[in-house]
């Protein structure tokens, strides 16, 4: 069996002690105050089936282990999504939206990060489908396949030459007589692009004009994809795509929004979006605070469990209390959110002043909770010395993902100029 590390530097009782098992109890003792009886038996029944999962598969977490195997077993459990119920695809998940999502996937990320990234991004394909797939059965069966694991996709926005100013994209569509439509471009990084069959891609009929975006839904098996894998060493078992576009017929059922409309189904998203980014900041930071509870309760030095040094604790304890205040504020802001979707009967029902808020505060919890997954992360694998370094845990794993967290999605910069605007608005609405 494949080890996760190269040579043995933490001893076998420590080692022994960080297993998922034992990570998800501590997790279940901090979280079951805060979650309701019928929340916290989502998250268990998660873990249960991960646990089993790991164990059947003898999944160590090590450097060969490809991690898109893995999807079709969380498809066929229903734990690729929560997002919605799916009656459209006869799923009818009694428990779903934004929260019933983040306890799917806190346990999923535990079990190994980078996985859970995979399925994260695949809600980005599927939630834009669900929005448009308008009873069309091309479609419908594509979200089927996406969201019972048949297959992988990938949301292409992001232009060599258009990361952050995403609405002003260089990738032509141009509408033939037959209503399909021709594209011709590049995009990168798209998370999961060289291992999706399906992908949700942006485009424009006139360069650099956000009002003639268009957006399709399109199968990377037909001609004109070309896709390479871009190397982020950070995340060696995402696989983040580079991808050619050349004179790529998509066929009419495939055109999710048509010329004009574009922009306005990549911003109906944003909230799920940035919100799911959050829900996967907070679950590293949980993943790897749980590491560092154990080890610094377990390694001595000076006779003593170093967790009794204040270094050590109180620096645990400043990050545990940052990590549960942001947490709190997260299932509120997704018990709102849902609470909303029910109300108005779909969250793209929800009236604009009211999105408009939301998208703030998505922003807000974007923001705060990638710095905290950045520094947490990095002050947890320090708390435990050259263990935290080394890989012969999973903290390791949290180092490296926590260091995109800030990027995708939209940049911390992107997320405080949307913020300074929101306070612009809201002076406007006040004074
Ligand atoms: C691992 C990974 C996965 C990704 N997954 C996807 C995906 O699945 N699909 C997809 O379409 N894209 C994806 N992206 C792309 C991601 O959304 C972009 O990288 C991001 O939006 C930034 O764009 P950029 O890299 O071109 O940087 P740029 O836009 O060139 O930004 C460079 C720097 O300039 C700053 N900056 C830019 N404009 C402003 C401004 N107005 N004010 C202040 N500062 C500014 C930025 O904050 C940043 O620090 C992914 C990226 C990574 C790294």
């Amino acid at each position: 069996m494949e080890h996760k590390y190269k040579t043995q530097v933490v001893n076998d009782e420590i080692l022994e002690k960080l297993n998922l098992k034992n990570r998800y109890s501590m997790i279940n003792n901090i979280l079951m105050p805060i979650l309701t009886p019928e929340q916290f038996n989502l998250c268990k029944q998660v873990q249960r089936f991960c646990l089993r999962f790991e164990k059947k598969n003898n999944i160590t977490h090590g450097p060969n282990e490809d991690v898109y195997e893995w999807v079709g077993a969380f498809g066929e459990k229903g734990y690729l999504s929560r997002s919605r119920a799916y009656e459209i695809i006869d799923q009818n998940y009694e428990q779903h939206g934004l929260v019933a999502d983040f306890l799917r996937f806190l346990p999923i990320d535990m079990f190994d990060t980078q996985f859970a990234f995979v399925t994260g991004a695949n809600v980005l394909a599927i939630n834009p489908l669900y929005f448009h797939h308008d009873n069309i059965p091309e479609r419908v069966e594509a979200l089927r396949e996406l969201v019972t694991g048949k297959c992988v996709g990938c949301v292409a926005i992001t232009e060599p030459e258009r990361g952050s100013d995403a609405i002003h994209q260089l990738t032509l569509c141009e509408e033939q007589e037959d209503g399909s439509f021709i594209l011709n471009g590049e995009k990168v990084f798209q998370t999961n692009g060289p291992r999706s069959k399906w992908a949700i891609v942006y485009a424009t009929a006139e360069k650099n004009k956000g009002d003639k975006m268009a957006q399709f839904l399109v199968n990377t098996s037909w001609e004109g994809w070309q896709c390479e894998r871009v190397n982020i060493p950070w995340v060696p078992k995402i696989e983040i795509g580079k991808e050619s576009l050349v004179n790529l017929r998509v066929p009419k059922e495939y055109v999710l929004g048509t010329v004009g409309t574009g922009r306005d189904h990549l911003f109906e998203g944003l909230v799920d979006e940035r919100v799911g980014i959050a829900q996967i900041a907070t679950s590293q930071c949980w993943g790897a605070l749980v590491h560092a509870m154990i080890y610094a309760n377990i390694r001595k030095q000076f006779n003593q469990e170093i967790i009794k040094f204040q270094g050590v604790g109180f620096l645990l304890t400043d990050l545990w209390a940052q990590l549960t205040n942001v947490t709190l504020g997260l299932i509120k802001f997704c018990e709102i959110f849902d609470q909303k979707v029910e109300k108005f009967g779909g969250a793209e029902k929800i009236p604009n002043n009211i999105k408009q808020a939301m998208v703030a505060s998505a922003s807000q919890l974007k923001y705060q909770t990638t710095h905290l997954s950045k520094v947490i992360s990095y002050e947890c694998a320090n708390a435990m010395g050259g263990a935290g370094l080394s890989d012969n845990t999973l903290i390791q794993d949290y180092l490296g993902i926590s260091r995109i967290q800030e990027i995708v999605g939209g940049s911390r910069q992107i997320q405080q100029y949307v913020m300074s605007m929101a306070l612009r608005t809201l002076f406007k609405m006040s004074l």
